[in-house]
């Protein structure tokens, strides 16, 4: 089995209801990821004692026969949530030190479920920001960097550490709030899936408020099924939040699990085609609208008239409410006490020194449009325009089902970068704030890479509390998402940089590239240092660099367990591309995609098995370390299917040995890079 600290959260939940391993066993692996990963700064509060504690707990609940849906399942909360007994700060230090006294709704419906804390999130101060750069206890670092380069990247915000212990596999899955964008963004920052649920959806009872007309609760997972898994046991009625909707809640991970899009109206909004955005977001934009009309959605443009104005009317709403909701940290009640003279000389201290510059400027923008003279001016006016903006999605939604779009205008930046100027950083949430001005669920699903090799995110927009089929929609997007380049080494005749070259030439913008092949591995070691492969993801690279160089050591064993098998499979290769074995419907495939002339379509759809040699190169050969020779046949046999579709796509498989694959999930390509730095040929 692959190690408990890479499997999904849905794989991890089947693994311990096998009794594969134990809960305290699973809480023991995340927790030592926790230790490794310190210097990312993305706690603010661990908890290791009560995460084994909890464990034990759910152990023996199993035992009984009482597994919840998320039993033994480790999770971080964002540190926005009150958790009893564990110290909550909302990222400031006027609640440094706040004890709460109950438990949100959110995080007791997560333990009643059998998850299990590891420990609290560090968030950009009462969750306002978009880079966690103004967290009391420090930015929170993103796992990923730039191709190439060393600079600390931002992990987005607010959600930043729930965002980055996710993406850096210190817990399968946690949670975030989303007021303007703070789950989506970092989710996209990232390189993992966050959702933020439609306002109601989730109880709010026991979240520390930002702006309470927009603040929602959801989850952050690496998978699509993973956060409709989470989803499921967060939301729910609960009479404690007058605005927690009486409904009761669907199956959200059977319609994860459902990527069947035919006939779904995807709805394309014309003006999120702005300047601002980067010519890469929009073709990746592009790239996602084919892949939905692929998968058989229909494609239709729909107009969002008023999203110009629901930036500047957010940056009213929402510092209004927080003017309102922050003043009850007053020095009397929770956290910080700065003595004074006198009563309002201690509000001042206390305020001043416990709120930091962004949440001062937004208490002071918020007093100053509620206040007498202001008020028309501007909140009923940015009032007057939310309704605009929810009715443009009401119209929007008779048109379509769901809507595609970018999740943020660029990839992470580095710690330091868009800090002097607030507008510049407001602009992060642009594609995500006219959802939240309306309610709406949305979710972020990693779509591509940057040309930095930095992760890139779409979202998908759905009707409220129509969470299902938004998920279904994101769950047909990360089944396509990637385009997988299948590089078969073992080509007789051709060097191995021969074959990368040719592999480039042919499909030069993959996401990402597995190799594969017995023989070459030194070849590929070395094309991959002289930089052949220049144009695949960093993590990818490092991935296979990293593999290939275990691989090399055993590489002896393989071969002796392959003969065993099969005898020269190379030689058997050779024999079914030479024609006499193809397969009919696969040649006529393949010709068609010839006549169409469009050599990057002419990509082969793999089964099951050879999705999950691409999809887990790396964990297939584990297995078949473990299983001895039948796996390994397993393997070969997939490349030898792989490579006759291929031959049948040209009458020379050697011009033919790339294949494009589609891969069911971008996980195994989106490690981070800091998993591996430890990998001898990192850059
Ligand atoms: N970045 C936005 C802001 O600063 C959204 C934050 C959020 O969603 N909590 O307000």
């Amino acid at each position: 089995m692959a190690a408990l600290t890479d499997l999904t959260l849905a794989d991890l939940a089947k693994a311990m209801a096998k009794k594969e391993a134990s809960a305290v066993e699973v809480a023991d692996a995340h927790l030592k990821k926790l230790d490794e990963h310190r210097a990312l700064n993305a706690f603010i509060t661990e908890t290791p004692d009560k995460a084994r504690e909890m464990a034990k707990a759910s152990d023996a609940r199993r035992a009984k026969g009482e597994a919840g849906l998320l039993e033994g399942v480790p999770l971080a909360i964002k540190d926005l949530f009150c958790t009893e007994g564990v110290q909550t700060t909302a990222g400031s230090h006027i609640l440094e030190g706040f004890v709460p006294p109950y438990e949100s709704t959110v995080t007791t419906n997560l333990w009643k479920a059998g998850a299990v804390m590891v420990g609290k999130t560090n968030l950009d101060e009462f969750a306002m920001g978009s880079s966690n750069m103004t967290s009391h206890f420090g930015g929170v670092e993103n796992p990923w960097k730039r191709r190439g380069d060393n600079r600390k990247l931002v992990p987005g915000g607010s959600s930043g550490g729930s965002a980055a212990v996710v993406a850096a596999y210190m817990v399968p899955g946690s949670t975030g709030t989303d007021t303007g964008g703070s789950i989506r963004q970092p989710a996209s920052f990232c390189g993992i899936v966050g959702l933020k649920p439609t306002y109601g959806r989730c109880s709010r009872w026991g979240v520390v408020a930002f702006a309470s007309s927009l603040d929602q609760p959801g989850p952050f997972a690496r998978t699509v099924e993973d956060s409709a898994l989470l989803l499921q046991a967060m939301s729910g009625h609960d009479p404690k939040d007058s605005t927690s909707a009486p409904l009761p809640v669907p199956d959200f991970a059977a319609a994860a699990r459902n990527s069947d899009i035919k006939g779904l109206r995807v709805g394309i909004p014309k003006e999120y085609r702005v300047d601002a955005v980067s010519a890469e977001i929009v073709a990746l934009w592009d790239k996602g609208v084919e892949m939905m009309k692929a998968a058989g959605a229909t494609i239709v443009e729909v107009s969002l008239p008023h999203t110009k104005y629901a930036l500047p009317a957010y940056y009213i709403v929402a510092p209004a409410e927080c003017s309102s909701n922050l003043a009850r940290y007053d020095g009397v009640r929770y956290g910080l006490r700065v003595p004074g003279k006198d009563l309002i000389e201690m509000y001042q201290n206390t305020r001043g020194a416990g709120f930091g510059k962004e949440v001062r400027r937004r208490v002071m923008i918020g007093t100053y449009v509620l206040s007498a003279g202001y008020y028309d001016a501007y909140y009923k006016k940015a009032q007057q325009i939310r309704a605009l903006i929810a009715r443009d999605f009401k119209q929007a939604f008779e048109k379509c089902d769901v809507l595609l779009t970018p999740t943020a205008p660029t990839a992470a930046f580095a710690a330091g970068e868009k800090m002097d100027d607030p507008v510049t950083m407001y602009l992060n949430d642009m594609f995500t704030i006219p959802a939240s001005m309306a309610g709406l669920p949305g979710i972020s699903v990693p779509a591509g890479v940057d040309k930095d090799g930095l992760p890139l995110g779409l979202q998908i927009i759905g009707r409220a509390f129509d969470e299902e089929t938004m998920l279904k929609a994101a769950a047909a997007l990360e089944k396509d998402t990637f385009d997988c380049l299948l590089v078969d080494l073992d080509m007789p005749g051709l060097s191995g940089i021969d074959v990368i070259a040719k592999a480039k030439e042919l499909c030069p913008d993959a996401d990402a590239v597995v190799l594969t092949g017995k023989s070459s591995l030194e070849t590929a070691i070395a094309a991959l240092r002289h930089g052949a492969f220049d144009y695949l993801t960093k993590p990818c690279r490092l991935i296979e660099i990293e593999s290939l160089l275990k691989r090399v050591a055993e590489k002896k064993q393989l071969k002796q367990r392959a003969r065993a098998l099969g005898g020269e499979l190379d030689l058997e290769v050779l024999r079914l591309v030479a024609g006499e074995q193809r397969d009919p419907r696969t040649a006529s495939r393949a010709a068609g995609v010839q006549r169409a002339g469009e050599p990057r379509r002419a990509f082969v759809n793999l089964g099951e098995r050879e999705a999950a040699v691409a999809r887990d190169d790396a964990r297939v050969r584990r297995r078949a370390r473990d299983r001895a020779g039948e796996e390994v046949g397993d393997l070969h046999r997939c490349r030898r299917q792989v490579m006759c579709e291929a031959a049948a796509i040209g009458p020379n498989f050697r011009t033919h040995l790339w294949i494009l694959a589609r891969t069911r999930t971008c996980e195994a390509f989106l490690r981070c890079p800091s998993r591996l730095s430890t990998t001898p040929t990192s850059r």
